[in-house]
């Protein structure tokens, strides 16, 4: 057959030509395509190899072998593909004004982030939100209403019950708060002016969140030998307050309550399976990290910084204060030896910075008994304090909590600045830990579970119905990580060191990480809680 010809080609010549130039024009499929990655959806389940699709922010389809290109593909084949991670429970908020990339999260995998735990928040939660949506982040940002600051705005910080009028403008400020974005309401009853806060108070407000759809979560009154006490004391809140509750920052403190965990995780399951919606959440180090007051007893830290000052300027209070720092030495946050006790930063004197109680006790010209480490601790105080890590946790109790099905990670960190104090490792390894030493390393959980703990099950506790999970319609967080190098290499002697293993984050279908970088965008967004009113 004669070859028909237009202009001095072949029509079929002519047609592949005219196709090309269509493709060309034609819209990418996808805005970006991860490809032949090991997807780990999220909800538990083990990998399986298939493309993600994302378009704008959203995950537009996953499969194997998706037809349609990308703008952008990243070739994900023999790396992990899961959901970025959700860390519940963050200090965040005052390093995030100096570091709005948060790096030491997002380089971890996590794309979400949520502050105003342990009780404390700003309050109102509004004007707050406002200034983080302005400054423009790169992981997502969710709060809490923290009891603690409500009662504070209230009737300060004072040892006293409150008065039903009190009550009344504390609840009003607690449905700000929700109204304001808030997904529940954090406690911290181990600190000042939680501490000083009777139980039925708690569930009486807390009960105002969980009317407008929010959580309860707890950083309990007693985490040494109080805890059982205060395990049911959280479970109790929601019990009674009908609402979600979480213990967080699981732990037991203090060497003659190691082994408590099988008490408290029992406490958990019994309280479950008569309908409470009681849940956990854990760092993975065997050292916690707070306020050097954290070693003073309640009574002594009643007002503030002067109140405290002036007791340890008479000789009674001081006598009595001191016996207590022993005795928390020796039993509870302490961990037995003044070594355990170690300075995380010092406004004062910043060159105290990683050096542990016995060192700073003998630079003081004395030898490194408990009660010159007591001694040490109260001059701390009185020069305006310090924070602190106590080495105090038995790891153990740590597995054992973390193996619990109703147990998931998050931080309790902060964003700190590179470089800058010397603060818990947990701020650059909680999330990459759990995945190489705990899961990968030591088998303690298998490696789907420990995505699940981070991604899909802290979305499903807070509420985040469109994170967490990948999924078509889901928002576009996404990490693509190493599953035989994932770590952190962060230590206590040497904090400032990033996670290894993550190859690219995603947040909200742009990416903010790759090629062991940051990138410029900053596309997170404040997210917003069940009962937030945009405008009122
Ligand atoms: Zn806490």
């Amino acid at each position: 057959m004669r070859n028909l010809m237009y202009r001095g080609l072949t029509l079929t010549a002519v047609a592949t030509a005219l196709a090309a130039i269509v493709a060309a024009q034609a819209p990418a499929s996808y805005d970006l395509v991860i490809r032949g990655g090991h997807v780990f959806d999220g909800a538990g389940n083990p990998w399986a190899i298939a493309d993600v699709g994302v378009r704008q922010d959203t995950i537009a389809a996953i499969g194997p072998g998706l037809a349609g290109e990308g703008r952008r593909e990243i070739d994900a084949r023999g790396l992990a593909v899961s959901p970025g991670f959700i860390d519940t429970h963050t200090h965040a908020r005052r390093g995030i004004f100096e570091v709005p990339t948060a790096d030491n999260y997002v380089r971890q995998g996590v794309t979400t982030i949520f502050e105003g735990p342990d009780g404390g928040s700003p309050v109102p939660l509004r004007p707050f939100l406002g200034k983080i949506a302005a400054l423009g982040i790169t992981p997502n940002w969710g709060m809490f209403v923290g009891q603690g600051s409500v009662r504070e705005a209230v009737i300060g910080r004072a040892d006293r019950k409150a008065t039903p009028d009190e009550i009344a403008r504390m609840k009003d400020l607690v449905r700000e708060g929700m109204r304001d974005g808030a997904f529940g309401l954090s406690t911290g009853l181990f600190y000042v002016p939680g501490i000083f806060t009777p139980t039925d108070e708690v569930i009486a407000l807390a009960a105002v969140a969980g009317g407008m759809g929010g959580m309860h979560v707890s950083h309990m009154r007693n985490e040494a030998s109080g805890v059982l006490d205060s395990v049911k004391e959280t479970i109790a809140v929601g019990e009674q307050g009908h609402m979600p509750t979480q213990i967080t920052h699981h732990k037991i403190i203090g060497t003659p309550n190691w082994g408590r965990s099988v008490e408290t995780l029992k406490l958990v399951a019994e309280a479950r399976a008569r309908g409470v919606d009681v849940t956990i959440d854990q760092y993975p180090y065997t050292a916690s990290s707070t306020g050097i007051n954290a070693l003073l007893p309640p009574w002594a830290l009643e007002g503030g910084q002067a109140d405290v000052v002036a007791r340890l300027r008479d000789a009674g209070q001081r006598a009595r204060i001191k016996a207590a720092i022993v005795e928390s030495l020796v039993y509870d946050r302490g961990g037995g030896d003044p070594k355990n006790v170690q300075i995380a930063a010092c406004g004062w004197d910043p060159s105290l910075a990683g050096k542990n109680l016995a060192e700073i006790t003998r630079g003081r010209g004395a030898e490194p008994t408990m009660d010159h480490a007591a001694e040490t601790v109260m001059w701390i105080v009185e020069k305006g304090g310090a924070s602190g890590i106590f080495h105090a946790i038995d790891e153990a109790d740590l597995e054992r909590i973390l193996k619990d099905p109703v147990t998931m990670i998050a931080s309790d960190g902060e964003v700190p600045v590179f470089g800058r104090a010397s603060p818990h490792p947990r701020s650059y390894g909680t999330f990459v830990r759990v995945l190489g030493r705990y899961a990968r390393e030591r088998r303690v959980i298998p490696l789907a579970d420990a995505v699940r703990k981070m991604t899909s099950f802290p979305a499903q506790r807070v509420g985040l119905y469109d994170r967490g999970l990948l999924r078509p319609g889901m928002k576009a967080d996404i990490a693509v990580w190493d599953e035989a190098t994932i770590a952190d290499t962060a230590t206590f002697a040497q904090p400032h060191q990033y996670a290894v293993g993550v190859h690219t984050v995603i947040v909200n279908g742009q990416v903010v990480f790759e090629n062991g970088a940051m990138t410029p965008a900053r596309p997170g967004r404040v997210l917003y809680g069940p009962a937030y009113q945009p405008s009122r």
